[in-house]
């Protein structure tokens, strides 16, 4: 398995602007898929939540698609809900425009106005929730017949929230020929179907249990007066840093943040 991202391919301009976010070493999943997802393999990938897959399959799309024309986008990548479109935009934007390719976010509950002026002026890779994406293209907005590369992002959640008659529906629409790969928490399932119906000769990647690893996590158990809680959270917080504090009532996260 290759070790570096010059290794795996990565331009060396990609690498040195993922460098300075302190994105020095490929992680397992990158290190599996991107080789292949750059040499134009569809993929079907399941890793561990923060392990990397925007950048995995980001580099891969905006390398692979070439400028489009007015509202024919060549590039895809559908998210489950606007806090991940946004997410995955703003993790790619600064890649993108070093790649000098154009990426819009599109999502219900903004204005769709917007998004068709964008549109019209050319938009390289869309990142789009399917019901927003699905209303665009109603509204003859665009057309997805020269998208040749298609991501489907959390296609678990995907299925989760009823979404897989628009997704499939919307995957149809573009090239035949296209590149998708899809990454998902679980594989089986309404996700294999995706799989089977939409990818030609997936590879496989895996990374992790597919369940959390409790046996890797270690418990303690303090026994401490009342008074003492929010102190004695307060200090293991400021040793560990990012934490999660639950409490039993709202009432109590509310008070507990106050103090913390
Ligand atoms: P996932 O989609 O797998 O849940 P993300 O792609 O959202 O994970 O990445 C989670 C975080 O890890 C992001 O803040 C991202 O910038 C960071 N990250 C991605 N790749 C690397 C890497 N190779 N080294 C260090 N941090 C990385
Ligand atoms: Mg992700």
């Amino acid at each position: 398995m290759a070790a570096t991202f010059q290794e795996l391919g990565v331009p060396l301009e990609f690498i040195e602007l993922l460098n300075t976010k302190n994105i020095t070493m490929p992680t397992p999943i990158q290190a599996a898929t991107m080789q292949d997802a750059m040499r134009g393999s569809d993929l079907c990938g399941r890793a561990p939540t923060g392990s990397g897959k925007t950048i995995a399959f980001g580099i891969p799309v905006i390398t692979g698609v070439t400028k489009a024309t007015a509202k024919r986008p060549t590039g895809l990548i559908l998210a489950p809900t606007r806090e991940l479109a946004e997410q995955i935009t703003s993790e790619l934007q600064g890649l993108a425009q070093l790649g000098k390719r154009s990426m819009l976010a599109v999502y219900g509950g903004t204005s769709i106005k917007k998004h068709k002026n964008r549109l019209n002026k050319g938009v390289d890779i869309l990142v789009a929730c399917p019901g927003r994406l699905n209303d665009l293209l109603q509204q003859k907005a665009l057309t997805l017949d020269e998208v040749s590369f298609v991501v489907i992002d959390e296609a678990d959640r995907m299925a989760d929230m009823g979404f897989l008659p628009e997704v499939k529906k919307i995957v149809r629409l573009t090239k035949g020929d296209r590149q998708t790969i899809l990454f998902s928490a679980t594989l089986d399932g309404a996700v294999s179907e995706l799989t089977r119906q939409f990818q030609k000769n997936p590879i496989r990647h895996e990374v992790g249990s597919k369940t959390p690893d409790i046996q890797s996590m270690e418990h303690f158990f303090w026994k401490v007066n009342r008074d003492s809680r929010v102190p004695a959270a307060a200090n293991l917080i400021l040793q560990r840093g990012k934490t999660i504090v639950f409490t039993r009532t709202r009432y109590g996260a509310e008070r507990a943040a106050k103090h913390l």
